[in-house]
């Protein structure tokens, strides 16, 4: 019997949420650093189709640290802007 190894992106395995298979796709990461919101593009990441859980494999979490470090390239990068919402807003606050 042949093996079949053919390399189709990595095994993410099964959420350990719901159990549906992960899918590998490319997402958006933010973090918060320093006070200081910043995003990450097209991160390899298992993703569950079912309830949008998401994990990372080891090699890219540390690399993540490595760019994150790279304030230099930080300070150059395209600037987005993001609404940012208050949590009190005025019909709430009124009792
Ligand atoms: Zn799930």
């Amino acid at each position: 019997m042949e093996i079949k190894r053919r390399k189709k992106g990595y095994d993410y395995g099964e959420c350990e949420i719901c159990n549906a298979y992960m899918e590998e796709k490319y997402i958006k990461q933010d973090f918060w650093i320093r006070g200081e919101l910043i995003v990450v593009e097209d991160v390899p990441a298992g993703v569950c189709p079912q309830c949008g859980e998401r994990v990372v494999k080891a090699d890219v979490g540390r690399w993540i640290t490595r760019l994150l470090e790279n304030t230099e390239q930080i300070a150059k990068a395209p600037k987005i802007s993001v609404p940012m919402i208050k949590f009190f807003d005025e019909e709430k606050t009124k009792v």
